[in-house]
């Protein structure tokens, strides 16, 4: 009994990061572990081995598989990512549960009658061993893992919602991957699992208050009305005072430490870093029609402020064609910095106010034409235009898409006009 309470610890951090894969690792091990020689007589093997033998069975291995393919699948896609986050702390939490309930016995059609009869009342354990109990236990702390874990994965949404980085494509892939393997990691070494189970889960949480607390921190109150001002806001939201040191925005809309240049450059910098150019705070949506959370500035007013802004965009193009062009002469390896570096100082600045759909639609049709682009780099001399090509292929698809929802926007609001 002693290994199930352990290897059902062990197995949290990989449930709070995937539901569906860890449920499949956990069955193609108690199907093929006993008869795999050199993990046969693992205690956590062995333990697994006792599962009924309707989760074992070649229907629930395929769905199982099945339905953790669509998992994996779906967190690929920055769409469904977003979607996922809104309900994927209770599927993890349930899975969990479900593992550790099947582990004792527990018959899961006679919880759900149970349920339909009385409800989620406290006596649904009763009459029942505390390995039962445990199997609740551990649903609820992979709750708040997950939870936490969404913290941090929004906070890295929140900071680069088109993943202009890749980090968040990144730590997917090493999600599915951990998802999958950490289940054979824990059942063969339970003990070690425990112990990263209990620092993963430590550090979760020191990160998650981290954000926490420097969200608090990033405001500053305002000298007259004490409302809450952004650091790089060039007025307070509100009482409209001009504020005296104005700090500059960088890459991601993050805040310097320098001061920020002349007013007007600014603004349009903020605007451009998806901040509002009267208060500095962060525009949340997606869309070229939104005002600012904070003092209900428009984004745009008018087209005309629209054009100014992309005037502004296009200005900063041949800086950024000029690195491009140097990096153009690494072959290959230059590839990957160049492709972050014109998303990040100029196709953020168009995408950002694309709603997801139109965003999709793009993406796909730039993606088809990188492909095209690439292939031309290995061809000397010709090579060296690949990065330049991309970005202004990229930058003028971006702009006729902006253009075009900017003339539904403005039909929607005729005030404007
Ligand atoms: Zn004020
Ligand atoms: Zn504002």
């Amino acid at each position: 009994m002693l290994t199930y309470y352990m290897t059902s610890l062990g197995l949290i951090p990989y449930f709070t990061s995937r539901a569906v894969v860890p449920l499949f690792a956990t069955a193609m091990i108690a199907r093929l572990g006993p008869g795999f020689g050199p993990v046969a007589d693992v205690l956590g093997v062995r333990l697994l081995a006792s599962m009924p033998s309707w989760a074992t069975s070649n229907t629930a291995l395929l769905v199982l598989g099945f339905l953790a393919a669509v998992e994996v699948g779906a967190a690929k896609m920055p769409e469904v990512r977003e979607i996922l986050a809104l309900t994927d702390t209770q599927l993890k939490a349930v899975a969990a549960f479900l593992f550790c309930f099947t582990m004792v016995r527990g018959n899961p059609a006679d919880l759900v009658g149970h349920i339909q009869q009385v409800g989620l009342t406290t006596d649904l354990a009763s009459g029942n061993s505390f390995a039962y109990v445990w199997s609740f236990v551990i649903g609820s702390v992979v709750w708040f893992g997950a939870a936490a874990r969404n913290v941090v994965f929004n906070f890295l949404i929140d900071l680069d919602p088109d993943d202009d980085l890749g980090l968040q494509s990144l730590l997917s892939w090493l999600e599915d991957a951990i998802g999958f393997f950490g289940v054979l990691f824990a059942i063969i070494f339970p003990i070690l699992a425990l112990a990263l189970a209990a620092m993963t889960l430590t550090c979760l949480w020191l990160i998650k208050r981290l954000i926490r607390r420097r969200e608090e921190h990033a405001k500053i109150p305002c000298p007259d009305c004490s409302t809450p001002n952004a650091p790089c806001g060039p007025r307070c939201p509100g009482c409209q005072r001009f504020r005296e040191q104005i700090m500059a925005v960088g890459v991601l809309g993050v805040i310097k430490a320098t001061p920020a240049p002349d007013l007007s450059t600014h603004r349009l910098a903020l605007l451009s870093r998806k901040r509002c150019a009267f208060c500095g705070d962060r525009f949340t949506d997606r869309r070229l029609d939104q005002t600012c959370p904070s003092c209900d500035t428009e984004a745009f007013e008018s087209a005309q402020a629209l054009e100014t802004y992309l005037q502004h965009l296009r200005a900063s193009l041949p800086k950024t064609l000029a690195i491009l062009t140097c990096l153009s002469f690494i072959p290959l390896v230059g590839l990957i910095p160049g492709v972050v570096y014109y998303r990040l100082s100029l196709i953020s600045s168009l995408r950002g106010y694309l709603p997801r759909t139109t965003g999709f639609i793009g993406r796909w049709l730039v993606r088809i034409l990188n492909i095209g682009l690439i292939a031309l780099q290995p061809i000397p001399l010709l090579g060296t235009l690949t990065l330049p090509l991309m970005c202004i292929v990229n930058f003028l698809i971006y702009q006729t898409l902006i253009k075009r929802q900017a003339q539904a926007a403005w039909a929607r609001a005729p005030v404007l006009a």
